[in-house]
C-alpha cells in the first residue's frame, strides 16, 4: 500500500450528496461529511436499498456526485476531469469484489498482472511486484494455477493480491466474503485484519456482521444516511450528517444492521470496475469485471505460464 502518514486523510467527502435523475429523481444519498484516514479499517452495513453501492461508486469514483466534494489523497477529483479521476482510479484504489473477476484462462500470476498495465512499475519489475502481492496475500504457491484450480477463498486472494499490486491508498472491498462459506469468510476477514495491521487502509461494505464486527470503525447506512455505530480509533468523530434545514432534534443512531443480504443480480459490480480499457472480445464469459485491459482468449499453445509474452507484453 501507498506509504503515507497514519491519521492523514485518504478520502473526505464534504457534504456530499446524490440523486439519481430519474424520473422520478431518487435522492440514494443524503448530504454526508466523511473522512477515511490512513490506515483505517472501516466496514460499512446496511439493508437492501440504503445506499450502499451508491456509496461505493462514489468513493471509487465510479460516479460524481451530484452535490459536494470527494478529495482522494487531497485530489478533488469531483472537480478532476476524467482522465485524471480514471489515474487515481488505477493508482490510488484497488478493488474487490463478491465474485473475484478473475479472468478464466489466464493463471494467479497472470491476473494480478493485468492490474499492472497503466502502472507506473517499469516492466522487468512486474513480474515479481504481482509474485510478492501473491506472497502477501499467502498464495505465491499457486501462483501459476488457473482460477478454475482454485478454491473460492484462493480466487478471493488473487483478486486481493490484483488489487495490492499497485500499492494503492485506499482497498475498497464491496461483500468480499459474500460468495464464501463460514470457515473461507474467517481466513479471508483474518486477511484483510492482518493487510491492516501491515498498514492498508480497508472500506468493506459488507452485510457480515463478523466482517463488519472485525473493522476498527464500523459506519451503517441507512436511507441515504451515514451513522457511525463504532469506533476504536482515536480519530475525531468524522461522519457527519448534514443539517437539514427545518430539521428537529436528531435522531438516535439506528440499531447495527442485521437484515438479510442484497440480492447480487448478475453478481457483478454496479459499473464495470474503473481501469482504462481496451475492447475485450465478444467471447468474454462474464462481464463487468476488473482490469479489462488484455484479451481473454485462451492462451496460446505454447504458452509459458507466468511468461511475460502471455501477456502480450514485448521484452525490455
Ligand atoms: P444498496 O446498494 O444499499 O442496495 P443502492 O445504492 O443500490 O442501495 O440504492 C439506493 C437507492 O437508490 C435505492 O432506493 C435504489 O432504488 C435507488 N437507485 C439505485 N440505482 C438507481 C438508479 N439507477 N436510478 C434510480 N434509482 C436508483
Ligand atoms: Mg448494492
Amino acid at each position: 500500500m501507498t506509504s503515507g502518514p497514519a491519521g492523514e486523510p485518504v478520502i473526505r467527502l464534504s457534504s456530499v450528496a446524490y440523486t439519481y435523475r430519474g424520473p422520478p429523481p431518487v435522492t440514494a444519498l443524503k448530504p454526508t461529511s466523511l473522512v477515511i484516514q490512513r490506515g483505517e479499517h472501516v466496514a460499512i452495513t446496511g439493508p437492501s436499498g440504503s445506499g450502499k453501492s451508491t456509496l461505493l461508486n462514489l468513493l471509487g469514483l465510479l460516479d460524481k456526485p451530484t452535490k459536494g466534494s470527494i478529495e482522494i489523497d487531497g485530489i478533488d477529483v469531483g472537480a478532476a476531469p476524467e482522465r485524471e479521476r480514471a489515474a487515481v482510479r488505477a493508482h490510488r484504489i484497488g478493488f474487490v469484489f463478491q465474485s473475484f473477476h478473475l479472468l478464466p484462462y489466464r493463471t494467479s500470476i497472470e491476473n494480478v498482472m493485468l492490474a499492472q498495465v497503466y502502472s507506473d512499475e517499469p516492466r522487468r519489475h512486474r513480474h515479481a511486484a504481482a509474485m510478492a502481492a501473491l506472497t502477501q496475500v499467502g498464495l505465491d504457491h499457486r501462483a501459476h494455477a488457473l482460477p478454475t484450480a482454485l478454491s473460492g477463498g484462493e480466487r478471493q486472494r488473487v483478486a486481493i493480491a490484483r488489487a495490492l499490486v499497485n500499492r494503492p491508498s485506499l482497498l475498497m472491498c464491496d461483500e468480499p466474503t459474500g460468495n464464501l462459506d463460514t470457515a473461507t469468510t474467517l481466513e479471508l476477514t483474518d486477511l484483510l485484519e492482518s493487510l491492516h495491521r501491515a498498514g492498508a487502509t480497508l472500506v468493506v461494505i459488507t452485510h457480515n456482521p463478523v466482517v463488519a464486527g472485525r473493522a476498527q470503525r464500523q459506519i451503517a447506512i441507512r436511507d441515504g444516511e451515514l451513522t457511525e455505530i463504532s469506533s476504536t480509533t482515536t480519530a475525531p468523530q468524522t461522519v457527519a450528517p448534514d443539517p437539514q434545514p427545518g430539521s428537529g432534534a436528531p435522531e438516535p443512531p439506528p440499531a447495527p444492521q442485521t437484515g438479510p443480504p442484497d440480492p447480487q443480480p448478475g453478481s457483478g459490480p454496479p459499473n464495470p470496475p474503473p481501469v482504462p480499457t481496451e475492447p475485450l472480445p465478444p467471447t468474454d464469459p462474464e462481464p463487468p469485471r476488473p482490469p479489462p485491459t488484455l484479451s481473454d482468449r485462451p492462451p496460446p499453445a505454447d504458452h509459458a505460464p507466468g511468461g511475460l509474452d502471455a501477456l502480450g507484453f514485448p521484452d525490455d
